[in-house]
């Protein structure tokens, strides 16, 4: 069977979804094609929920950029659409003296991205607000909450069916080819079809880079090479003595292991970093022993065997455990030189908390 569809987003993980929603709103046909059984089961349900305020991401970066800009549409995305949220705030803390420095930095980092409102903290006033915490000093950032990302992609689904978009699940796009008028793809799963579109959105998630390189006539040198660094979790059994989320100084490929909070008050810790070579969610229990190191450096009070093996994240990185951290690549036309192509790539943290402003960045790449 062969078909024809205006635009197809590949992916339906909250990137996709939100592409699809902006597409069909603007009043383009919009096929989404999902190699799962159903959205969001890769690495939008698998991270912390959290809304980031924008604190962590170089200035003038894309990742600052849609940081901030996102995470003001999506509170306002989701009083409008009653997803369901939480402006907790969070502490960021320092346990020793260095990490008392480095905190300053990120102060001034966050405040070069337009994050205003952070307040300094000394260790007593920390206590004071979560009586378990012990720190040198921290700040506080109230614009930091956490969502329900299951149903903030249902909501996006939602908007871009009711727009006119369809969906095809077990529709795992194989490879595909520019034609010069647009593209031509191979689709297997269950109805396996030719289907050709004019508009190409890859949002493929840790799969984006390899499924571009199965696209002929997108220059592989525009492609960036893909790397795997698995984040583990681990839940507290019973309830958390705190009300905030808590996070130490970051690391290299990560936030380094923080506490959040879901909407049912479960507190995670997470997520650790480990470079791996393929997508395996495993969680290895013997992790936990790290972890219980990492958390008491702030939390003294944690208890043995309290910790409980929870789920596993993969960061889709474009930059390798030794090279400078990537930003957020999202490639138009006048990147790769192929109309109607957009390829994401890199879309790490905060991706969930960008969705909104990545997809009217997008947008603004295809001719309206
Ligand atoms: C450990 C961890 C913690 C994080 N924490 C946060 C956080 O607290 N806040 C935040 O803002 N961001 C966070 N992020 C980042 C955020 O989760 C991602 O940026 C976001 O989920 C990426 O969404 P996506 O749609 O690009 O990818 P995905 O969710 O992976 O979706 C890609 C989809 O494409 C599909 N697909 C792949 N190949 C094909 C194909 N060939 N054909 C058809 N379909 C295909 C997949 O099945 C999948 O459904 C975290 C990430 C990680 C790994």
């Amino acid at each position: 069977m062969s078909d024809a569809v205006e635009c197809v987003v590949i992916g339906a993980g909250v990137i996709g979804l939100a592409v699809a929603r902006a597409l069909s709103q603007a009043g383009h046909e919009v096929l989404i094609l999902e190699a799962a059984r159903q959205f969001g089961t890769e690495t939008s349900s698998r991270n912390s929920e959290v809304i980031h305020a924008g604190l962590h991401y170089p200035n003038g970066s894309l990742k600052a950029r849609f940081c901030v800009k996102g995470r003001d549409m999506l509170y306002a995305y989701c009083v409008e659409h009653g997803v369901p949220h939480r402006r907790l705030g969070k502490l960021t803390v320092a346990c020793d003296e260095r990490e008392v420095t480095s905190l300053d930095a990120i102060k001034k980092k966050a405040e070069g991205n337009g994050v205003a409102n952070l307040e300094w903290v000394s260790g007593d006033d920390a206590q004071a607000m979560e009586p378990e915490l012990r720190c040198l000093r921290a700040f506080y950032s109230p614009s930091t909450g956490i969502i329900d990302s299951h149903a903030l992609m249902l909501a996006y689904l939602g908007d871009a069916e009711a727009a006119g978009a369809s969906i095809a699940y077990r529709a795992s796009v194989r490879r595909g080819r520019v034609t010069g008028d647009g593209f031509a793809l191979d689709v297997g799963g269950d109805e396996a079809m030719s289907l050709d579109c004019k508009v190409l959105v890859n949002s493929a998630g840790l799969y984006a880079p390899s499924l571009a390189r199965r696209i002929a006539g997108v220059p592989p040198a525009s492609i960036p090479k893909d790397y795997f660094c698995r984040g583990v979790y681990f839940t507290l059994a019973g309830r958390a003595p705190f009300s905030r989320l808590v996070y130490p100084v970051p690391e290299h490929a990560g936030l380094g292991v923080h506490l959040t909070l879901d909407m049912g008050g479960q507190a995670k810790f997470g997520p650790d970093t480990e470079w791996i070579d393929g997508v395996d969610y495993t969680v290895d229990p013997r992790r936990g022993d790290k972890f219980y190191a990492a958390i008491r450096a702030y939390w003294p009070g944690l208890k043995d065997e309290t910790l409980q093996p929870g789920y596993a994240g993969i960061r889709p990185k474009i930059s390798g455990p030794t090279e400078p951290a990537a930003d957020f690549v999202v490639q138009g036309p006048g990147d790769h030189g192929v109309a109607g192509l957009i390829n994401l790539y890199g879309i790490e943290s905060p991706g969930l908390t960008s969705s909104l402003a990545i997809a009217e960045h997008v947008m603004g790449m295809l001719p309206q």
